[in-house]
């Protein structure tokens, strides 16, 4: 609890409402971590924030670095060099630098992300310096004060045989150390101690600050003390008493004190207030302290770490004197108060003020479960057991109950209409008060949906809406009668908690989210979990600001209207992604996210924006301006790790860019938004440029993987956000890139690229040799086909004019030939003669020796004329046996004699290699062309004398028209 113990700065309280940012020690959110949450150690000896946005915590058992989601632990393998892992304190440097100091006298230095060991000092580092000059100054523990003019000169002493805790450089260079001996000063290295002139105790002096106004604040054994004209004044006196071992001005330019076993102090216009292990410290012994940029104090103690930070939501709870922490029903009265009723009692709240309300008659505590005020400013309650009842001077009266006319003592909600009627809804029906007093009560016989009411609004036509147990009813007041809403089946909404009247809507606060209830054209529209509500159950509707506010079970939901209205306006063009949402449960500083419905109001807008929101723990109060302010604040973003392949690399320093081997196939990135706030609702957005040129969102993951990236340059880019406000310009960037294999460079690709053309062109010309021989090996074809074709032509020209058996020329080439040439002969009066040859007795020939014999004798006949023809003539096969002999330029005579010399050769043939006994003879008819008209007649000639030949007795010559020739 806290106690305002003094308030010396009474005076300013008149400003408190200028002041009213500040919050009150109590309303702030309050967190502790421990080494539960990954702390190496509970004692928590130094808090810093780094530039980049980092909180670093100084334990005896290590260093840890807080993300806002997690502890990273450095021990001495990450800080080689570093003799004790017990570390005493933490210093931050404006360019991003951090000391770490500690046991055995380490002194390391973290630098562009890299750690890197100072040589020890001879006993424990207190804390460090790093003056203007470059000087390192150490406080060591029995030992004094040494300085190294630059970090690697020798250590000069200037104090010793005592311990010192704290150095401070002010803005005239001199230097001031905190010693278990008093306070030091120390001015071109010349030391002087304060003494007890200058009005400080004889005390130890544990720790020192210099507010932002240049004022050095001295925490002692007794007390802190403020140097003003060179003389020490105690702060405050209530404080004389504590041991201040550490010290903080926060951005209101407020101080706040550590001690060693009272907890915390904080001197605002608020009064000197206590924090202690009562109020949530983890214990009472403080051993540092830190304002980080979001404005939140760090409060290391001696049993974890805690932060005081203002959330969002603030609290009233029993520990702030609310009768009990389970609140039903609030109120926001004309006067500006705030009414609170809870399980145990009604409370009033006005400008941070609590009052009690207590019965008029009665002693026992009442349970409060509705509220409402008149139109004169009266407050009535509906109570759990003891019906209505009315605040009258401060305390509370009953008005009615079952004894004098109510229909049941559990009155769930409270309405006077615009006919000043009193409407009381109780769980077992609904009574009517009119302004004459006149009671009338309704029930489920009078057509209400349900007998036990929990919300009761009054709509711009004069109806009654009344939220019962198992469904809505309408009161007209015309007809006096009431009417069921019916909710479209597919809303599956049985009941409502709430109403809203906003102007010709109705909002319902239902058990399957929000309806709207459009009263001029009766449509109703819902968003519920389909929409993307992430709960189905809400008890009320509030609207404040740009938002609705919808209270639930698990914690408040704030929904931007204008994106739901434009969602419920036209569902099938809208995306309910589009309707931004955020859910505030205890991470957002409500004491419970369990917000209570049931009975009327559970919420309420105040006149001063504040949403008050009845809980299973107090009322929880959502402050929108503030949350405005945290999604505004700046915060950076860090990139935590980079892995290649599954393996951590190191993070490159500055604009450095890491060069990957070829072949990588995955690599990842782990980052992290430096706000210690809301660190759960932050978003991430990230870039590959040299892969996507866009932002991609992330949404809450802190992690992003990339998967076969071709080799290239890269740069990867992560900024993180709060919802609902712009994106900073806070994007941490990290470049690498990924070599490509040989056959991925260009010059290889060149090389491919000419080796393809020369493959191209040296298969071109192969091809085109391959088809120039193609080429001639056909042409060679062809004339070997054209000349088989020729030859088989010229076979088969051969085979027309020639016989077969003989090889002579055929009766077709004779006829032929004597046709053309007959005429010609007959023209130029040229003698020309022909005979017809007739083998004798072939017949029997035949039927002698076979017919095969027979062919023989043709053919060896035909041998013989023409080895005995004169070259100048011209021999066939007529046919058969018989042979037409043609001789050019020869009378029958002259033709006659060369055939006597044929006749004469066949007839003296030695046959009997054909047969045994074989012997042929032949016959010639011979005719000649004088006083031949055409050639037919020759034949005809020709044949006749043949015909004579034979007549004769056979083997002889027979010339037409002359005779037989006899030869000498
Ligand atoms: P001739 O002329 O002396 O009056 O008596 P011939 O027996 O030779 O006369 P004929 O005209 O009566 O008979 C001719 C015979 O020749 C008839 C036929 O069987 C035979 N003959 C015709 N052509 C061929 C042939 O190509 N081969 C064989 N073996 N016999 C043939
Ligand atoms: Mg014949
Ligand atoms: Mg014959």
């Amino acid at each position: 609890m806290v106690r305002v113990v003094s308030c010396i700065f009474l005076f300013l309280c008149f400003s408190a409402v200028a002041e009213s940012a500040r919050l009150s020690l109590s309303d702030y959110f309050t967190e502790t971590w421990s080494t539960r949450a990954g702390l190496p150690h509970n004692s928590i000896n130094g808090v810093a924030q780094t530039k980049d946005g980092y909180i670093w915590i100084a334990t005896w058992e290590g260093l840890a670095r807080f993300n806002g989601r997690e502890f990273k632990l450095f021990t001495r393998t990450e800080i080689p060099g570093l003799p004790d892992s017990g570390l005493r304190s933490l210093i931050a440097m404006e360019n991003g630098d951090l000391y770490i100091v500690g046991a055995r006298g380490g002194i390391a230095l973290r630098s562009q992300g890299g750690w890197r060991a100072l040589p020890s000092s001879s006993a424990m580092v207190n804390h460090a310096l790093v003056t203007e000059q470059g000087e390192l100054w150490l406080a060591l523990e029995g030992q004094g004060i040494v300085y190294r003019a630059s970090e690697t000169a020798t250590e000069q002493k200037l104090l010793d045989k005592l311990s010192a805790y704290r150095l401070l450089q002010d803005k005239t260079g001199v230097i001031w150390a905190a010693t278990s001996d008093g306070l030091y000063q120390i001015e071109n290295k010349q030391v002087s101690k304060i003494n007890e002139d200058s009005g400080l105790p004889n005390a130890s002096v544990f720790t020192l600050l210099l507010t932002e106004s240049g004022t050095l604040i001295v925490g002692t054994e007794k007390g802190a003390w403020q140097k003003k004209n060179n003389k020490f004044v105690a702060i405050n006196p209530v404080l004389n008493n504590e041991s201040i071992a550490s010290l903080l001005e926060d951005a209101q330019g407020d101080l706040w004190f550590g001690t060693i076993n009272k907890g915390v102090f904080r001197l605002s216009s608020l009064g000197l207030e206590n924090l202690a292990a009562d109020d949530g410290l983890p214990n009472n012994r403080i051993l540092s302290l830190l304002l980080d940029r979001e404005k939140s104090i760090w409060v290391g103690t001696n049993a974890g770490l805690f932060r005081l930070r203002e959330a969002p939501f603030t609290n009233w709870s029993q520990s702030r004197g609310l009768a009990s922490d389970y609140v039903r029903t609030v109120l926001s009265h004309s006067d500006g108060s705030l009414w609170v009723g809870s399980s145990n009692g009604l409370n009033r709240i006005e400008n941070g003020k609590l009052t009690t309300l207590t019965q008029a008659y009665e002693k026992d505590p009442l349970s409060v479960l509705s509220l409402t005020e008149d139109k004169q400013g009266g407050v009535w309650l509906g109570t759990y057991t003891a019906g209505l009842m009315k605040v009258v001077n401060g305390q509370i009266y009953p008005v009615k109950n079952r004894s004098n006319g109510l229909i049941s003592n559990e009155v769930r909600a409270v309405l006077f209409d615009a006919f000043d009627n009193l409407w009381v809804g109780t769980a077992a029906g609904l009574t009517k008060i009119d302004p004459a007093g006149q009671i009338h009560s309704f029930t489920t016989e009078d057509g209400l949906a349900g007998d036990f009411i929990m919300a009761l609004n009054e709509d711009d036509h004069g109806r009654l809406w009344v939220g019962t147990g198992v469904g809505v009813s309408i009161f007209d007041p015309v007809t006096e009668q009431f009417k069921t809403l019916e909710f479209p089946t597919q809303f599956s909404t049985e009941y409502a908690f709430g109403f809203y009247l906003d102007g010709d809507k109705m909002w319902l606060a239902t058990d399957r989210g929000l309806v709207r209830y459009n009263l001029s054209t009766d449509k109703m529209s819902l968003f519920g979990r389909d929409q993307g509500l992430p709960v189905d159950k809400l008890f009320q509707v509030i609207e404040q600001g740009d938002s609705l506010w919808l209270t639930s079970n698990r914690g408040v939901i704030q929904v931007n209207k204008a994106q739901l209205v434009a969602l419920l306006d036209n569902p099938e063009k809208v995306q309910p992604m589009s309707v931004s949402m955020q859910l505030y449960d205890e991470g957002d500083g409500m004491l419970s996210a369990q917000a209570n419905g049931g009975s009327n109001p559970a919420a309420v807008l105040h006149s001063d924006g504040q949403v008050w929101v009845a809980t299973a723990k107090g009322v929880a109060i959502a402050t929108p301006e503030r949350l405005k302010e945290a999604s505004k604040r700046r915060l950076s973003t860090v990139i935590e790790s980079f892995e290649v392949d599954g393996k951590p690399i190191t993070l490159p320093v500055g604009n450095e860019v890491l060069s990957l081997p070829a072949g990588v196939s995955r690599v990842s990135f782990n980052y992290a938004g430096l706000s210690f706030i809301m660190p759960g609702r932050l978003n991430y957005q990230t870039q590959l440029s040299g892969y996507n040129q866009q932002w991609v969102d992330r949404g809450r993951l802190a992690i992003t993987e990339y998967t076969n990236l071709p080799p290239g340059d890269y740069t990867f880019k992560v900024r993180a956000g709060y919802p609902n406000s712009d994106w900073q310009n806070n994007e941490q960037v990290l470049r690498f890139k990924i070599a490509p294999y040989f056959w991925q460079k260009t010059s290889f690709k060149l090389f491919i690229l000419v080796a393809v053309l020369f493959a191209a062109y040296a298969i071109y010309k192969y091809r085109l040799y391959h088809y120039k021989r193609i080429e001639i090996e056909l042409t060679e074809k062809v004339e070997q086909q054209m000349h088989d074709l020729q030859t088989q032509a010229d076979a088969f020209a051969h085979l027309a004019n020639h016989d077969q058996l003989t090889q002579l020329p055929n009766r077709r080439a004779f006829d032929i030939w004597l046709s053309e040439n007959f005429s010609q002969f007959q023209r130029d009066n040229k003698t020309l003669s022909i005979a017809i040859m007739d083998i004798d007795h072939f017949k029997l020939i035949n039927d002698n020796f076979s017919h095969l014999i027979g062919d023989k004798v043709i053919c060896e006949i035909a041998r013989l004329l023409r080895m005995n023809f004169p070259d100048e003539g011209y021999a066939a096969r007529w046919g058969g046996e018989e042979f037409t002999l043609l001789f050019p330029y020869k009378n029958a005579e002259e033709a006659a004699r060369l055939c006597e010399i044929i006749r004469l050769e066949i007839a003296g043939y030695d046959f009997s290699e054909l047969a045994d006994s074989l012997s042929v003879t032949v016959s010639f008819g011979v005719a000649d062309n004088a006083q031949v008209a055409d050639y037919d007649r020759l034949l005809s000639h020709a044949d006749n004398a043949l015909y004579n030949a034979k007549n004769n007795g056979r083997n002889q010559i027979f010339i037409y028209n002359q005779g037989c020739i006899t030869l000498d």
